[in-house]
């Protein structure tokens, strides 16, 4: 090998040099990974709404040894507890041997990912053709929700207090359903349409099913056997759709992507990978010193509005909570804990897209493979609405990555004035929490099908483990 240069090593000392991490790697690293992203991928494919991402969050952190925080009469160091909020928003906690008021460590992370919801009065009859209409969820393109195969799940809540639970598309015994779309030799009208008026919100109607109910004198004969096989298999009428939420979710299984297998394909990425990544972090955490808290919320995608979106006060009655079983609790000691408090707000991050390249901006762009992405700002505009983390936070935990080697980018949601977005991070940082976005870049986010890194995935597993520990 050839000596360096001092041009080469004064440029190895002073450049921010940005690359595909992969390439570093040893191959027990590279085992790791994939190992990891196994888990991550089986998670995802049972877990793909907020009720079911926080039962089955809730069932790995029972066995883990966390406890309802109501089981505490008082709580220790070391002790580990969850609060679940109506069943779509999730708290964890682990105490810590410090003191309360000097603040605790926070990943927040959002279960809700944008879907289609069935409406009230879904079902009708059209041509002998059953459907269920729909009303989306979150910022989705429309068009990308047709021709695909969709899967129903969610909950019936009936007068008599039963809940029935629902999912039908995802075994392979399973039928599936559709959102039909025109066929282009007929669709030169629609092909001249804007992409976001091609498929009107009032189009996606769920095609599920044609046969009629054997009965000369009924109408409605496809809506009457629909009901039929429904009443005979949840025991439910039409009318318990009025107190219903069913999601439709796309049929697909989350798949490893690429002849070389490096990345995940897999719907509701955002924010699920977030949910597993800092889930699995706080599995690790024991007797930390300083309190490690966990928060999967619901209605992000909404703008967190509700009793289970972060806008809520369920958490800070949670946080409340945790102060008077500790025995510490005082007038605005909770606002004082939360001045002290530093949160990393875990939320996917736009990855740059070489097919779409020219609404990024290549210096300040978060790539695929170079490891969790960190936004210091949201916003949009002139970082309108957007929470900007304060520079001396964004080095504590430059250092806390850059210390237990973790691999991370700063970046910004594509180029000025060409759109934005923000996260929860606002809501917490307005209570006095130092906040930083923190998450993983994804492709055609909010899409069907989103693509994240296994790299990237890893990265935000061992970057929110450190955050956690290492304080
Ligand atoms: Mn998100
Ligand atoms: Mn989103």
């Amino acid at each position: 090998m050839s000596e360096k240069t001092s041009g080469e090593e004064l440029k190895e000392k002073l450049f921010n040099q940005k690359k595909n991490c992969w390439e570093d790697i040893s191959e027990n690293e590279g085992k790791q990974i994939f190992e990891y992203c196994k888990g991550y991928m089986e998670f995802l494919n049972k877990s793909k709404t907020e009720r079911e991402i926080i039962k089955n969050a809730t069932e790995i952190v029972k066995e883990k040894g966390f406890k309802e925080i109501s089981e505490y009469e008082n709580l220790q160091p070391g002790d580990k507890v969850y609060y679940i909020n109506r069943g779509k928003n999730l708290f964890l906690a682990v105490i810590g041997e410090d003191k309360i008021e000097n603040g605790v460590n926070i990943i927040g992370s959002h279960a809700d990912s944008p879907r289609l919801d069935l409406k009230p009065n879904p079902l009708y009859e059209d041509k002998g053709f059953a459907y269920l209409k729909t009303h989306y969820y979150g910022g989705i393109k429309k068009y990308q929700w047709t021709a695909i195969p969709l899967a129903i799940h969610g909950v019936i809540a009936k007068t008599n207090g039963e809940k029935v639970e629902v999912t039908i598309g995802e075994d392979e015994e399973d039928p599936i359903f559709t959102i039909t779309d025109l066929l282009p030799h007929l669709a030169q009208e629609q092909m001249q349409k804007k992409l976001k008026d091609g498929v009107e919100g009032e189009a996606l109607n769920l095609l599920i099913g044609s046969i009629p109910y054997n009965d000369e004198k009924v109408q409605e004969k496809v809506k009457l056997n629909i009901l039929n096989i429904l009443n005979k298999k949840y025991g439910i009428v039409e009318k318990d759709f009025l107190s219903a939420e069913i999601e439709l979710v796309p049929a697909f299984k989350c798949r490893s992507l690429g002849l070389d297998q490096s990345l995940v394909a897999g719907y509701g990425q955002d924010d699920k990978v977030s949910v597993y990544t800092s889930l699995t972090a706080i599995l690790n955490v024991e007797r930390p010193k300083t309190t490690a808290v966990c928060i999967f919320a619901d209605k992000e995608e909404i703008g967190s509005m509700g009793n289970t979106g972060m806008e809520s006060n369920v958490f800070t009655t949670f946080m409340s909570e945790i102060l008077n079983k500790l025995n510490v609790n005082k007038p605005n000691l909770l606002d004082k804990v939360f001045c002290n408090s530093k949160m990393l707000s875990a939320d996917v991050d736009a990855g740059f897209d070489p097919i779409y390249a020219n609404v990024s901006e290549l210096n300040n762009a978060s790539f695929l493979n170079r490891g969790v992405g960190v936004c210091k700002y949201t916003g949009v505009a002139g970082k309108a609405n957007g929470s900007d983390a304060n520079a001396e936070f964004v080095a504590y935990v430059r250092n806390i990555f850059e210390k237990n080697d973790v691999k991370y980018q700063i970046s910004e949601l594509g180029r000025v004035d060409l759109g934005g977005g923000g996260t929860i991070a606002y809501i917490l940082a307005n209570k006095g929490v130092e906040v930083l976005d923190c998450g993983v870049p994804v492709l055609s986010m909010h899409a069907p099908y989103e693509v994240t890194s296994k790299y990237d995935i890893y990265q935000a597993y061992k970057g929110y483990e450190a955050f956690y520990k290492d304080n």
